[in-house]
């Protein structure tokens, strides 16, 4: 995200274009890109309810210093009804970049069309916990040949991982691999060097070459990427047509037009004690809150963040949002037993 934004900033070429327009409630990595890539970054608040965009507020911001807007597609649910081309739409009449980042929705379609191929260029992780992973690496895809140049000369110039950072790359995938089932998910969990299920901000992104080493285990699972989007979705569909919405539970809407992966289920719980009473005893079944803090609230972010302020929307979600396993290990049982902790413990 880093090198494709320093690389728009390039092809842009206007020194006063240095903002980027991101959701209040988003991943903390796409902040600390912005940061590194020496921008700014922009908030607009988010709809609780469909965990994308408030539409209307991003039509309304001020783009005169605007390089990108970057959008979200969280759990692998792409952006909200029609919003996906609408953020595309707003992009191009106001003469600024769209990055369709697609970190979590690899495989994910809107109307037929793959998440990540929406606006000017978009983004997949190969990181920890994505649809496909090796521990590290991700991709860019572009049709603007101009900015794949530039992106290939930034990408030419970085360094290349020493041997034992390959090393230990590969034994970090190994052991996640290994691990990755409800049963013995706590032993990965409970590795600090693994970083799983941690949320901190990080100020300094180190830019490296994607490891040779590693990256042939994203590709195979790329060639098979929609065998294992199937057990994600069919996870996450038992999900939606079983949790029952109740006073306290309640789903997040989702578009027509769109086909998710589910990376993870997100349901919101309303009342904080029975959320905090989920998220304690209820952990090693791999419900996690996603990230703790919309980015308004973020210290780290201060210096660099143009329009500090309330963000109703995205802390809203933040206090109320949790997420559920869907990854290939979850079976029949795990699910059940997912469902009835949450429905027992708001009950
Ligand atoms: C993980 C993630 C990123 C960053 O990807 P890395 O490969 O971890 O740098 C960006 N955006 C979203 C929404 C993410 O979930």
């Amino acid at each position: 995200m880093t090198v494709l934004l320093k690389s728009l900033k390039k092809l842009r070429n206007k020194a006063e274009i240095n903002e980027v327009i991101i959701p209040a409630y988003t991943c903390y990595s796409v902040a600390s890109s912005i940061q590194n890539a020496g921008l700014k970054v922009r908030l607009c608040d988010v709809d609780p309810n469909t965990l994308s965009y408030n539409l209307t507020k991003l039509q309304n911001m001020p783009f005169a210093n605007v390089l990108c807007i970057i959008s979200a597609n969280l759990y692998g649910i792409p952006n909200q009804l029609q919003e996906i081309e609408e953020i595309e739409e707003i992009a191009s009449e106001n003469g600024v970049y769209m990055i369709d980042d697609a970190a979590q929705s690899f495989n994910a379609k809107y109307l037929e069309r793959e998440v990540g191929t929406f606006g000017s260029v978009g983004l997949y992780s190969f990181d920890k916990g994505k649809n496909i992973t090796s521990i590290e690496g991700g991709g860019i895809i572009t049709n603007n040949s101009e900015l794949a140049e530039i992106i290939d000369s930034y990408y030419s110039k970085t360094l290349d991982n020493s041997i034992r950072d390959n090393l230990m790359t590969a034994i970090k995938v190994i052991i996640y691999y290994l691990f990755l089932n409800p049963l013995l998910y706590w032993i990965p969990a409970s590795l600090p060097f693994l970083n799983l299920g941690k949320t901190r901000y990080e100020e300094i992104i180190e830019i490296k070459k994607y490891s040779r080493l590693v990256a042939p285990i994203a590709l195979m699972q790329i060639k098979r990427s929609n065998q294992i989007a199937e057990k994600r979705i069919a996870n996450g569909r038992w999900y939606k047509n079983n949790i029952v919405v109740s006073k306290t539970i309640s789903k997040i809407n989702e578009s027509d037009h769109g086909m998710p992966v589910y990376l993870r289920y997100p349901i919101k719980i309303t009342q904080k004690e029975k959320r905090e009473a989920i998220l304690t005893h209820a952990k090693r079944y791999g419900i996690t809150k996603s990230y703790p803090k919309s980015l308004n609230l973020l210290i780290e972010i201060d210096k660099f963040l143009v329009n500090p302020g309330e963000f109703e929307g995205a802390e809203e979600i933040s206090r109320q949002l949790i997420t559920l396993p869907t990854y290939a290990f979850i079976n029949n049982n795990d699910r059940e037993n997912i469902k009835n902790i949450i429905e027992e413990m708001t009950a």
